[in-house]
């Protein structure tokens, strides 16, 4: 077997490396990125290695994963105090949600990447009532009008905007979207170019006031391209552990 905990590693400076880049070439500084690091495909042995190396955002996908790693990597971190990070694993619920897992997912974070109906919104804001708590949400825009995705259609994402802005355990904290899978750059910069802009015109509606900031596309594909068009966070997991 390969040592794939020295991988990781020099698979993130890499990473680290093209997001200076991309960050000069934009004209931004590397701090107006967050890095969501995708812990899909990644085993726990290597979640671990990326959290020593003091990355503590992690995106999931799927409930349950996201459950039974992020208790793995609470005993571990109990066992393994890591005092550079004090405010400890930030969880990023980034995959589609089913109004029946809502309870669990609010249990493990309080970020949600992927609200894209009405109901589901919904559904979020009772149960953060009833637990108490006041989920981060963002607004996951299908910008690439690929019927099968994910996503609210742009041309009605304003609204549903307005109608999670009334909800009041929900914080809406901007919008999320994902490229076409594409080896062409002309539809990805399409879709980030678009996901831009609504987010532009939700931002000057003032709806969702200063919590309204993030701007949430880039895998590893496009993650450059990404950050051209404004990316406020960055979710990455193949370039670091494939
Ligand atoms: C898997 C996944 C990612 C990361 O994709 P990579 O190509 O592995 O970087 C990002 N966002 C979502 C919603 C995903 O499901």
């Amino acid at each position: 077997m390969i040592n794939s905990t020295g991988n990781i590693q020099e698979k993130l400076h890499t990473l680290e490396q093209n997001l200076k880049i991309a960050c000069e070439q934009a004209g931004r500084s590397r701090s107006s990125v967050k890095l969501v690091i995708v812990t899909k495909t990644a085993t726990l042995e290597q979640v671990k290695e990326v959290v020593r190396l003091g990355y503590n955002r992690l995106g999931e996908n799927r409930v349950q994963h996201l459950k039974h790693v992020a208790e793995e990597l609470e005993k571990f971190l109990n066992e393994n105090p890591a005092p550079e990070m004090p405010e400890g694993i930030q969880w990023h619920m980034i995959g589609h949600l089913q109004r029946n897992k809502v309870k669990q997912v609010l249990k493990v974070t309080d970020i949600i990447h992927s609200v894209d109906t009405l109901r589901l919104a919904e559904e979020i804001s009772g149960v953060s009532k009833k637990l108490e708590v006041r989920p981060r949400v963002l607004l996951q825009v299908n910008c690439s009008q690929e019927p099968q995705k994910y996503g609210v259609p742009v041309g009605a994402a304003m609204h549903l905007a307005e109608q999670i802005t009334t909800m009041a355990n929900l914080r809406l904290c901007g919008l999320m979207t994902m490229a076409p899978l594409s080896k062409d750059k002309a539809p990805v910069e399409e879709s980030f170019s678009r996901a831009r802009e609504l987010f532009e015109e939700i931002r000057g509606q003032g709806l969702a006031g200063d919590d309204f900031r993030e701007l949430s596309m880039g895998m590893s594909q496009d993650y450059p391209l990404a950050i051209k068009y404004g990316a406020t966070i960055l979710r990455i997991g193949s370039a670091i552990f494939a």
